[in-house]
């Protein structure tokens, strides 16, 4: 069969599975961080969790950009640089700014995002350096890739700023359990390891870190006009909406004087 078709057949199921997990994590929350419980099978220390599940989409797009065919244009090397951005951060760094606080996630959570991210990059790399057929490097003038980069770059922007705020946050909170909100009516857990984040997107929604994330990748989709770039966008999509939701919830749950303007993902609208 034409290795086209083969993408597109790949892509169109992958499609359709996000499309299913994208209604099942609004019943079933992805049982890592606050939401981790029970009942998953065996675990693994959080940081070591987060870089086995996104060094392969490090990885597997390096193979798939050094074995590839057209992967001479500067194009090619600008989306490598784009995509390492991310991943070496997200699976060589980010786990190591997590505190060492004794908290796990399920090996299965781990094996998921892992597959998850093995076929994500493959499709990638696959498309981009190899069925494309080559980007030329007019293609770094086309307005399509100037708008995809610019979004790219905003997202990523929001996504670091944002999640380095919960990250000063926990600092403060393992420090001082007390709390900078009064006394408000908390679960031990949940009092000494979280506080309302201010500042920044947070005045806005309650998770700009995802919110960063989307648009990072809805800039990818754009930038590489391109269907498994489309694919990625919306499993980030499916993957990220039911847990803003989760988490926005979770917020009015625990937190008595959690700001009742702030949305949840998208400001003034959700
Ligand atoms: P969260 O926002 O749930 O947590 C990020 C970190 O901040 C965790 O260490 C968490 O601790 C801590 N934290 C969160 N809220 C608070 C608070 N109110 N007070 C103190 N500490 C807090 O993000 P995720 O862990 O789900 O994701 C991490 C990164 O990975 C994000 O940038 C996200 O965008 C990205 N990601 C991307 C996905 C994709 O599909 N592309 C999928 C999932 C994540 P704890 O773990 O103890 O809750």
């Amino acid at each position: 069969m034409d290795a086209h078709l083969i993408m597109v057949a790949i892509v169109g199921a992958w499609l359709v599975i996000a499309a299913a997990v994208f209604v099942g994590l609004f019943f079933v929350t992805a049982p890592y961080g606050r939401h981790v419980r029970g009942g998953w099978g065996p675990t693994l220390p959080n940081r070591y969790g987060w870089l086995v599940m996104e060094a392969p989409a490090a990885l597997v797009f390096l193979a798939g950009f050094a074995v590839g065919p057209h992967n001479g244009s500067v194009t090619a090397w600008v989306f490598l640089a784009m995509w390492e951005t991310h991943y070496v951060y997200r699976a060589f760094v980010y786990p190591f700014t997590l505190q060492d606080d004794g908290r796990r996630m399920p090996l299965s959570v781990v094996g998921m995002a892992l597959a998850f991210n093995t076929v994500n990059a493959g499709l990638n790399s696959w498309w981009l350096f190899d069925l494309s057929g080559g980007y030329l490097n007019a293609w770094l003038a086309d307005p399509r890739f100037l708008a995809g980069i610019a979004l790219f770059v905003a997202g990523m922007a929001a996504n670091r700023r944002s999640d380095a705020t919960l990250r000063e946050l926990r600092a403060s909170s393992v420090s001082d359990t007390s709390g900078p909100h009064g006394p408000v009516s908390l679960p031990a857990e949940a009092a000494s390891r979280y506080r309302i984040p201010e500042g920044g997107f947070y005045r806005w929604v309650s998770c700009p870190n995802y919110l960063g994330e989307m648009v990072e990748w809805i800039g990818w989709a754009i930038a590489t006009w391109s269907l498994p770039g489309l694919a990625f966008a919306v499993w980030t999509v499916a993957n990220l909406v039911p847990r803003a939701r989760a988490h926005h919830e979770w917020y009015r749950r625990h937190f008595t004087d959690y700001p009742a303007e702030r949305k949840t993902l998208i400001p003034g609208i959700w």
